[in-house]
């Protein structure tokens, strides 16, 4: 018999619940949970596919030790043994843990208590770090607490959401599917888009203000300002729950509205109306990601727009309130935690000298850290400098992910000792271990994740440990013990849960936000059957609290004087006119890829969305750098480089390129984006400023450039830029070359690792550039190469369906050489739904054939009509082919 498990999506903080069915024969299928609150029933892209990314394909399976595999306890005792010595000869703050927003609540706990309760350290920080702490320094300036007040419900509840530096359709498609379903049922909710760029997101805007890059200070300053001058202060809130407005609004008043207009770059008239929305609005929901958590003034960004609703006492109340949206899948159970060298456990806070007495009598621990530890850029450097020695990096690739990445790759390298504990053998990070410990992946993993709105959601196991494989928590629970410790006595993930919320609750009484205390005693049976809960979930006498949905309705905060605090920010503005690195970079992501692609990238149905890297570039910057459509170019600064290919778009603000943060040293040439990012951080939050980085673009000179499919995986390839993707039936390969090649014959012999006996089919045409080659094995394609002097102009899909076609006849082998499909075989064009395999080219003939509508495309193509990720995209083709018909 079939049998279900309920679990959660391992991608972003929409935290959705996920069924997975195994099959009798093992197969794997997913589903999205009806009843899970976050998601009700929907996935989007990502969650559809994956099943497509858990085989065994290039996972670690066994611990090794220099490259050498090896036993668990060989293994844990050299990782004990050396981080032993080294504590003992250079102190507690020369070993160091990076860890991830990918691990889960326990496995955090766990590292979290062995690293500041044991070793004594604060040294352990996450990649969450990237990725949202400039929302908890935000948080804990205006609240006194990392207290998230709103959920996703407020989002449909609201007359106004404000979508600033979040770019959901992509980001967090579920989040922007059911904002979306609430716009189409109560058209009068506007919603506002603040981006640089115009996102697919921006397409349900009522008002898309592309600003300036980080000029969201002086945008939300100006709005401070204009709620002032508007009267629509809540001068009751303000007086009875809040401190700091004088000095906030001092500061907001020192900007003229000429200032603000010249900051942010936008028209006079898009500013006033945006400030009217929000004055006349009383239920304004104001969601930020990335866009603002990213920046050298992330903070002051959070802060700007949290003291607009603090003046407006839009907070805390159904359809109101600031909403932080988290990237990864447990950003917010790590800070639970306090994963990050900053932080200390159940949201205590590191510099008070009471919090530290707290958690060490609760942890009965021999030491506590007694100041926060190294915030990651800062740790790398310690790394490169020799002040870390031993370090341990766990579920996360630093070597794509951390700004000026080259510098971090050879601070690993240069390190006497690295552990890495990761699922899968071969990453940028792992080729850098001296040990190496298989991890569980998703399916295999047991424990709990929290989402972007504080809702605690178990992540199941339902297929068997791989290997040797074993969990996280499971593996530090051994170092600790095997260094002398007491503390790590866990049997399993309940024991650990049980004890993380015992600690929220130890001397809480209300005085701490996070409070599962209703969870202290939970025993195996309860914690298997948890469902997903919200905190906080307090025990009051035999009572789990019923404390309501969201925090600060009753306009107490977590300042000792119990009051929220406006912050007196500042805005400061970056002009690059007569910069040798005068591009703005924006990094970010794609619908399709997860973080550094190790999982996403083994789904041929996500490659297929977008299947290499790319700069999105303004058409007046690409006619001035002399940068084509589709040709190669190199993005540029003093850290580092990249090639990509060039994606030209009016979507694109002029002095701003958009480079996808995934690609790495297995799926491309020279992709790394984060080795040009400069290692600039935000000064409070430590958060790196990952979109808004100087570069330089030029034009890449290219002697050929090249498309192939390949049956098997391309080796060694030997081009000055490559870019490779899974594909249905095998893999498809972008490739240019700087010099010509003599003999693209032999090129492709070596390179898919075709036989001898086998002739090629094809031509090449010396005077033109132009080389078409493929091989054949009886009526099966091996591989086929289409190389020509610009960028090759074959219909990529249709190429890669020859992979699994049959090519039984002269005619359809000759049909490939020639590059160009049959009638028989329509292109389709670049994908748009990836769920439903549907291209670009079928929605444009379904709009000329009279489908002007989402829904009516959907019931034309079958494309929108799974996960709904690609609807954006489809009604902006629409819209294009409409625009395009009434010219
Ligand atoms: Fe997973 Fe997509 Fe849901 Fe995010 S929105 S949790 S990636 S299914």
């Amino acid at each position: 018999m079939p049998t279900e498990t309920k679990t959660t999506c391992p991608y972003c903080g929409v935290g959705c619940g996920v069924i997975a069915t195994v099959a009798d024969d093992g197969a794997v299928s997913v589903k999205g949970d009806p009843d899970h609150p976050a998601n009700f029933g929907r996935l989007c892209s990502k969650g559809s596919a994956l099943a497509e990314t858990i085989d065994l394909d290039g996972r670690l399976l066994y611990p090794e030790i220099a490259g050498q595999r090896t036993d668990w306890d060989t293994a844990l005792d050299l990782v004990a043994d050396r981080f032993s010595k080294t504590i003992a000869e250079h102190g507690p703050d020369s070993v160091a843990f990076y860890v991830s927003g990918q691990l889960l609540t326990e496995d955090y706990y766990v590292a979290n208590k062995l690293m500041k309760g044991f070793i004594g350290s604060g040294n352990i920080d996450t990649n969450s770090r990237l990725c949202m702490s400039s929302s908890v320094a935000g948080h804990r300036r205006a609240f006194g607490a990392d207290t998230v007040p709103g959920v996703y419900e407020d989002l449909e509840l609201a007359d106004l959401v404000i979508l600033t530096g979040a770019n959901l359709a992509w980001c967090h498609p579920v989040i922007y599917q059911r904002l979306a379903a609430a716009k189409a049922a109560r058209p009068g909710m506007k919603i506002v888009v603040v981006d640089p760029r115009r996102t697919m997101t921006s397409d349900i805007a009522d008002l898309h203000l592309a600003i300036r890059p980080d000029s969201d200070v002086a945008l939300f300053m100006g709005l401070f300002a204009h709620l002032i001058s508007a009267g629509a202060i809540d001068q009751n809130y303000v007086a009875q729950h809040t401190s700091g407005f004088s000095e906030a609004f001092a500061t907001a008043t020192m900007l003229s509205s000429n200032d603000i207009l010249e900051q942010t770059g936008l028209p006079a008239m898009q500013l006033r109306e945006f400030y009217r929305l929000f004055a006349a609005t009383e239920k304004v929901v104001t969601c930020y990601s990335q866009g603002v958590n990213q920046s050298s003034s992330g903070t002051d960004k959070v802060n700007a727009i949290i003291n607009c609703h603090l003046a407006t006492g839009r907070i805390g109340r159904p359809g109101m309130g600031p909403f932080s949206l988290t990237g990864q899948p447990n950003a917010m159970g790590g800070r639970e935690v306090g994963g990050l060298a900053n932080m200390l456990a159940a949201h205590m806070a590191i510099e008070n000298a009471d919090d530290r007495g707290r958690v060490q009598r609760f942890w009965g621990s021999p030491t506590i850290a007694s100041k926060p530890g190294l915030k990651a850029v800062d740790m790398f450097k310690a790394v490169a400098d020799g002040g870390i020695k031993a370090l341990w990096i766990m579920a996360t690739n630093p070597v794509v992910s951390m700004p000026d990445a080259d510098a971090v790759e050879a601070a690993i390298k240069s390190c006497p000792f690295v552990v890495v504990s990761d699922v899968l053998r071969d990453t940028d990070t792992t080729r850098h271990a001296d040990v190496l410990l298989p991890s569980l992946g998703w399916g295999e993993k047991n424990g709990t994740v929290t989402n972007s709105e504080r809702r605690i959601s178990r992540q199941r196991a339902f297929l068997d440990f791989p290997g040797d494989a074993r969990a996280d928590w499971w593996q530090l629970t051994e170092v600790g013990r095997r260094m002398g410790f007491d503390g790590f006595g866990y049997a399993s993930p309940a024991d650990i849960f049980a004890e993380h919320a015992a600690l929220s609750a130890f001397e809480n009484n209300g005085s701490r936000d996070f409070d599962i205390g209703a969870y202290a005693g939970i025993d195996e049976e309860a914690y298997n059957l948890l469902s997903p809960f919200q905190w906080p979930a307090a025990r009051v006498g035999t009572l789990i609290s019923d404390s309501g949905k969201r925090f600060f309705a009753d306009g107490r905060f977590y300042h000792p004087d119990g009051r929220g605090r406006f912050t007196a920010v500042e805005a400061t503005i970056c002009d690059r006119t007569n910069c040798e690195y005068r591009f703005t970079l924006n990094t970010g992501r794609i619908r399709d890829q997860w973080h550094t692609m190790t999982r996403t990238g083994k789904s041929a149905r996500l490659s297929s969305h977008i299947a290499e890297p790319f700069a999105e570039l303004h058409p007046r910057d690409a006619i001035e750098i002399g940068v084509g459509n589709a040709t190669l170019v190199e993005i540029e600064s003093p850290h580092g480089k990249a090639i990509v290919r060039a994606l030209i778009t009016e979507r694109q603000a002029r002095g701003s390129i958009f480079v996808p943060m995934h690609w790495n040293d297995q799926f491309a040439a020279k992709a790394r984006i984060d080795a040009v990012v400069a290692p600039i951080v935000d000064p409070v939050s430590g958060q790196p400023a990952l979109k808004n980085v100087a570069v330089a673009a030029t034009p890449l000179a290219v002697a050929s450039y090249g498309f192939a499919v390949s049956a098997t995986r391309p080796e060694g390839l030997d081009a000055c830029y490559w870019a490779l993707a899974k594909a249905a039936g095998g893999w498809r390969l972008e490739i240019a070359v700087d010099q010509q090649v003599d003999d693209w014959s032999l090129w492709c012999r070596r390179t898919f690792a075709i036989p001898e006996e086998i002739e090629p089919l094809g031509y090449v045409d010396r005077q033109s550039g132009d080389v078409r080659l493929a091989f054949f094995e009886c009526d099966r394609l091996l591989a086929a190469l289409f190389i020509a002097r610009q960028p090759v102009a074959v219909a990529r899909n249709w190429a890669i369906a020859q992979l699994v076609a049959s090519h039984d006849q002269p005619r359809k082998r000759f049909a490939l050489v020639a590059g160009r499909p049959g009638a028989d075989m329509a292109d389709p064009g670049a994908t748009v739904c990836s769920c439903l395999g549907v291209g670009v080219n079928q929605i444009i003939a379904a709009v000329r054939g009279g489908c002007h509508s989402v829904e009516a495309i959907g019931s034309q193509t079958k494309a929108g009509t799974n996960c709904g990720s690609c609807r954006a995209e489809i009604r902006g083709i629409i819209d294009g082919c409409l625009a395009a018909a009434a010219q």
